[in-house]
């Protein structure tokens, strides 16, 4: 199998500030970690800048400009109280947008299997036209539309296993049933959407968990909830948001997830990615907070993608 994996070191200039969870080290932790010879095979691309225009698809063009004007010449300024940018902000949101986008141009035309973006700033709570929990654009819903404007795909899925709802897709697909979201995410947490009984126009999956809940609980919500339904959805595209942060070691939750579930949930998406669409998965790196852990999961999550993982 040829997997992609995507990233760019303008993603490393998108300074959040002494003691900010989502710091640059997370990505060179990533990067140290897929330096290593098991990944050797991985076909590796610099990410591109996303067009105004595919992000537009999304975003607001007022809201992209509000982001934009934001963007400071020297220090930090705040979208949010969570969610601050700085001079080298705008360069790395551009390039980690493309690099989903870029990710389903190379899946779709068949010139990797499946890709993985290791790219920052995350994307998942960003909505339309609302950025907060550390997102500014909202790369795999983004992504999303633009496999429907340009390559045709009638059904777009995205599974997020990131331990926090990603509240943003949600916003973005929920009237719209030609897109699913499912996700598995602690609850209460932030952003406090994702209850069961947010389900779009049955096009939204969520299956909250418990502070507490280890890998059992997090397999039983994909086996009794999210996989059926992404089974009878039958996307054309799976894309996944892939966070790190259900891992028993991060700081900012508390489910206790190790990397064994990280590879058995990326093997169960690749499966139903083979089933219903010739295998096309797009992966994006959304949270993950503890730098050991998020390198050794994300690893496995890169080695299970490649076919390679026992
Ligand atoms: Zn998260």
């Amino acid at each position: 199998m040829t997997t992609l994996l995507l990233t760019h070191p303008a993603c490393l200039e998108h300074d959040t500030g002494y003691g900010h969870p989502e710091r640059a080290d997370r990505l060179r932790a990533i990067n140290d970690a897929l330096a290593a010879p098991q990944f050797k095979s991985l076909k590796r691309e610099e990410a591109p800048r996303a067009e105004l225009a595919a992000i537009e698809r999304l975003h607001p063009s007022a809201y992209v400009e509000m982001v934009r004007a934001t963007i400071p010449t020297r220090d930090h300024k705040w979208l949010d109280p969570d969610t601050v940018v700085s001079p080298g902000s705008w360069e790395a949101a551009l390039r980690a947008a493309g690099a989903s986008i870029h990710a389903v141009d190379q899946v779709v035309a068949g010139k990797a299997d499946n890709a993985f973006c290791a790219v920052r700033p995350p994307g998942h709570h960003a909505e339309p036209s609302r950025a907060m929990g550390f997102c500014l654009f909202n790369g795999v819903a983004i992504a999303a539309l633009h496999a429907r404007a340009k390559h045709g795909a009638e059904r777009v899925a995205v599974v997020d296993f990131d331990v926090h709802h990603g509240n943003g897709t949600q916003v973005a697909f929920w009237s719209d049933k030609d897109l699913f979201y499912g996700s598995t995410h602690q609850m209460p947490l932030f952003p406090g959407t994702g209850a069961l009984d947010e389900a779009g126009v049955g096009n939204v999956f969520n299956a909250p968990l418990k502070a507490g809940d280890d890998g059992d609980e997090f397999r039983a919500a994909y086996e009794e909830r999210i996989l059926p339904a992404l089974d009878a959805f039958a996307p054309d595209l799976l894309i996944v948001s892939a966070g790190f942060d259900a891992h028993l070691k991060d700081p900012l939750a508390q489910l206790r997830l190790l990397e064994p579930d990280y590879a058995w949930v990326t093997e169960q998406l690749m499966e139903a990615a083979a089933k219903h669409c010739g295998g096309k998965l797009v992966s994006t790196l959304e949270g993950g907070y503890d730098l050991e852990a998020l390198a050794s999961s994300a690893s496995v999550h890169v080695e299970t993608l490649m076919g390679a993982a026992s």
